[in-house]
């Protein structure tokens, strides 16, 4: 019998089909890859992703690492701008104006969180539409409102592109969305708009947020509260893609340890779920994937090829 979390668990209920990030974040690398190869061997074209980071927060310094990693097993250039915490809006402005106007740098992102005395959103802003990567800039923000286009952010992106593969067609589904901010919850109901999902985006002042959730098909959790959404909540046979990442301290034979857990109660919610991500392993790795991806299209779009020639 497998251990849980929360105690022994019987192998004879149902469990939820596990979506797994891991292997399908994999495969989109993979396919990055080759795009790569191709838009070097056939175009002369090998992209570039610069990454800034101001300061020195520790969970920021993993992913910044694991970005430059992942950009180079790709087959693509990998730019890192360390600048330090003291460092002024100006100063940071003028490091985005020259990646703007470097032509080996087809994608640009800024790490976020950025020192107080920093205006995010102004230094997203000023990174050029074309390499706006993280797709938070206003111009793509709009473009995916309004058109369904544009850069689109990466962990809704991934979300959605988990979906995709576990679902099929979206058409018609009811969709629940947890969490309003500019990265995960408001681009997420955008895409889910653009594949004619009936949504409803549920926040800190809703009402009823069990009943909310007992009524979606698929149920998106980026909350960043530890386990809050219980698996009494969840429609039977519903899709949980649970984005969030907590830490929490749990009890072990060898005293007390860390552990990650998401927004969803994962323990009781596979048990009711029809699939669900687990965490970590589920959203988390197809974060960077899609950055990835999306600094190939980037590169496509600033030279005029066809991204969609690229494959095979
Ligand atoms: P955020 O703090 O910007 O937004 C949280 C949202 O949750 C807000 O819109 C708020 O209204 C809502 N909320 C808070 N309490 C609530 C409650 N009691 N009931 C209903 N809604 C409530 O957070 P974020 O940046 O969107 O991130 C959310 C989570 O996703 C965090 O755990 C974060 O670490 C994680 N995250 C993961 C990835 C990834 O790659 N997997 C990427 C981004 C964020």
């Amino acid at each position: 019998m497998p251990e849980s979390g929360s105690g022994v668990i019987s192998d004879t209920l149902p469990r939820a089909r596990l979506i797994d990030g891991r292997a399908s974040a994999a495969r989109l690398r993979a396919e990055v890859a080759r795009q790569v190869a191709v838009l070097a061997g056939r175009h002369g074209v090998t992209p570039g992703l610069a990454v800034i980071l101001v300061g020195d927060d520790p969970a920021s310094e993993v992913y910044v690492r694991n970005k430059g990693r992942q950009t180079l097993e790709a087959g693509m250039r990998s730019f890192e701008t360390r600048l330090p915490a003291s460092t002024t809006q100006a100063e940071l402005l003028d490091h985005v104006a020259r990646l703007n106007a470097d032509s080996a740098v087809h994608g640009i992102l800024v790490q976020l969180p950025l020192p107080g005395q920093i205006d995010e959103l102004a230094v997203i802003d000023a990174i050029a539409p074309h390499k706006d990567v993280d797709g938070f800039s206003l111009v793509n923000t709009g473009l995916l409102a309004a058109r369904g286009a544009g850069m689109i952010p990466c962990t809704p992106l991934g979300c959605l592109l988990l979906l995709q593969e576990y679902l099929g067609k979206l058409s018609g589904q009811r969709a629940l969305i947890i969490g309003r901010s500019n990265i995960v919850g408001k681009p997420m109901l955008q895409l889910l708009l653009r594949e004619h999902c009936t949504v409803t985006v549920a926040h800190s002042r809703t009402r009823d947020l069990a009943g909310e959730c007992r009524r979606a098909d698929i149920l998106v959790a980026a909350i960043g509260k530890p386990q809050m959404i219980k698996g009494d909540w969840i429609r039977p046979g519903a899709t949980v893609i649970d984005v969030g990442i907590n830490r929490i301290t749990v009890s072990s034979p060898d005293g007390p340890r860390q552990r990650l857990v998401g927004d969803v109660d994962f323990d009781a919610a596979v048990r009711v779920a029809g699939a669900i991500t687990p965490v970590p392993g589920g959203v988390g790795p197809m974060t960077i994937a899609c950055l990835l991806r999306n600094t190939v299209t980037a590169a496509c779009a600033q030279y005029q090829i066809d991204a969609s020639s690229l494959i095979d």
